[in-house]
């Protein structure tokens, strides 16, 4: 450890907001720093917000600009939010990639489809064990969640012990996979943690979060009671929640079909690393079809009412594989995300108004969340003890809200951080000393652009609105020379004919002697806007082209 080393913290996506999360840590005097990323994630675009906009991840350009100081990207667990930028942002950064072993095979698949599979160093750690970067020691630590192989890191450097938490909850009986290592967690606060970063989706809910045990009880006993075909809708990723179902269906006398490309993606992921020895055999969906309808359960994704997976088709009758009818019954074994329930519940119409019965979670106990509860909080803290608690993994008012139950637990110090911000932390002090440029990159189609181009913001005006489009043809001496063209997309007809007559009449008045083509084009434009707020009300994006012969 040299005297001007120092520790510093730099969230990139994920503070502030649930989703995108990348998490830096730099070791290092201030112009000679090693880096590590923990988590590498996408959030999902939204019809209203961001118009043709699949993926969102965070804007990394200023660390790759250093990227040969960035020594690896540790991934905690295999959700979207953590692993889902790996592949389209590994060329900006292009270092190792590590993560235990049915995190990295997801991974591995993700890098497969990017063509990028040769050309990653993808390295498996295994459950429970270490890892060495640079000045960068890390113990990957079991710990419960809604999916395989969540990891809890502590991260070691000469400065002191940082425990990065990543998504969590405390499950004591998961179903599958490690319990959670409450043994190494409480030996880390012994021996000492500087600060803890930590996720605070539920920071806002009292109590626990709930066992797996518990839902697939319920499911069992529910589905008992069921009488048609059943399709239980339910995140990929949770495959305890899958072994569920298919114990719900092995002791109801029923077949498992899972429905939807990612179900299979996870289960074949599970089985690679060892996981679902005893799954009983599933049914495809030529032979669940051939079933009495008492006979089947259904697994499918859609649960937060994406159009185009399982279950939206099914509910429209447009599944190639499955059909519902009256009789049949959905369970959702989800919960609603925020911002989804548009969705969500024009799926449920969909459903009930076909006469499928629909049973949601709420009524049944048949989901539990995978993040910690204020109770689950407050056994975390009172088992690390840091000096300086870091909320991560929430909207502001997730973190501050555990930034508050942190200091309420005799914590010294708690930071709500902000992506771009960069905190220095050292004993019993985070520190903020330097801004970074940030933000948001749009995955566009096949391409990144960022947010800041605007692309996004532009189809939403045009949605609002519509568009104009104008061409003017002058000659070589400034004058108008022919019809002036216009096009118009989404917009009344009585909104066109009065933008066409003042577009015409602004034509007309020009005057080559007295403004240029320039000039014409800025007025032309503000005369379409200006008949079209009279007419309509609204001003839509508009566009002038000027060809000069
Ligand atoms: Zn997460
Ligand atoms: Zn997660």
């Amino acid at each position: 450890m040299k005297k001007q080393d120092e520790l510093v913290f730099l969230p990139l996506g994920g503070s502030g907001e649930i989703g995108m999360n990348f998490n830096a840590y730099g070791y290092g005097p201030e112009h000679d720093r090693k880096w590590i990323v923990v988590d590498c994630g996408v959030m999902f675009g939204r019809e209203t917000s961001t118009p043709g906009v699949d993926v969102i991840m965070p804007d990394i350009g200023w660390l790759a600009e250093q990227r040969d100081n960035v020594l690896g990207i540790v991934a905690t667990h295999a959700h979207e939010d953590h692993i889902g930028a790996i592949a389209p942002l590994w060329p900006m950064l292009r270092c190792p990639v590590y993560a235990t072993p049915f995190t990295a095979r997801l991974i591995e698949g993700k890098l497969e489809e990017a063509g990028l599979l040769g050309k990653v160093k993808l390295r498996e750690v295994p459950v429970g064990g270490k890892l060495k970067l640079g000045p960068f020691a890390l113990d990957f630590i079991s710990i419960t969640h809604s999916i395989l192989e969540p990891n809890l890191l502590a991260i070691r450097t000469p400065l002191g012990v940082v425990a990065h938490t990543g998504d969590w909850k405390l499950d004591a009986d998961p179903l599958l996979g490690e319990k959670t290592d409450e043994a190494a967690i409480s030996k880390l606060g012994d021996e000492g943690v500087l600060a803890v970063v930590c996720d605070s989706t539920n920071a806002l809910n009292p109590g626990a979060s709930g066992s797996e045990i518990g839902v697939r009880d319920n499911l069992i006993k529910l589905v008992g009671t069921l009488k048609g075909r059943v399709a239980i809708a339910a995140f990929a990723s949770n495959v305890a929640r899958l072994d569920s179902a298919a114990r719900a269906a092995m002791a109801n006398g029923r077949r498992l079909c899972l429905v939807g490309r990612s179900m299979h993606k996870m289960v074949d992921a599970a089985r690679e690393t060892g996981y679902l020895r005893d799954l009983p055999p599933l049914a495809n969906e030529e032979d669940a079809a051939e079933l009495p309808p008492h006979k089947v359960l259904y697994l499918v994704t859609g649960s937060q009412g994406e159009p185009r997976a399982a279950l939206a088709r099914i509910a429209e009758n447009n599944h190639p594989g499955v059909f519902l009818e009256r009789g049949d019954s959905v369970v959702f074994s989800s919960r609603v995300i925020p911002g989804n329930e548009i969705g969500i519940f024009a799926l449920m119409n969909k459903l009930a108004g076909r006469g499928i019965e629909v049973i949601t979670a709420d009524a049944h106990d048949v989901h539990v969340s995978g993040h910690p509860a204020q109770g689950e909080l407050r056994q975390m803290y009172q088992w690390l003890r840091p000096q300086i608690a870091i909320p991560v993994h929430g909207e502001m008012r997730h973190m501050t809200e555990h930034a508050r139950l942190a200091k309420s637990l005799q914590v010294p110090e708690a930071l709500v951080p902000a992506n771009g911000q960069l905190y220095r932390l050292a004993p019993g002090h985070a520190e903020l000393i330097d801004e970074v440029p940030s933000g948001r990159m749009h995955m566009d189609g096949r391409i990144l652009v960022a947010e800041g181009e605007g692309l996004a913001k532009a189809r939403r005006a045009m949605a609002f609105a519509g568009l104009i489009v104008v061409t003017l043809v002058l000659d070589g001496k400034g004058r108008v020379a022919a019809e002036t063209g216009l096009l118009t997309e989404g917009m009344p007809g009585s909104v066109e004919d009065a933008v066409r007559e003042a577009v015409d009449e602004a034509a007309r008045r020009h005057n080559p002697k007295k403004s240029d083509a320039e000039e014409l084009r800025e007025t032309v434009r503000r005369a379409a806007r200006r008949a079209a707020q009279d007419a309509w009300g609204k001003k839509p994006v508009t566009r002038v082209t000027v060809i000069e012969l």
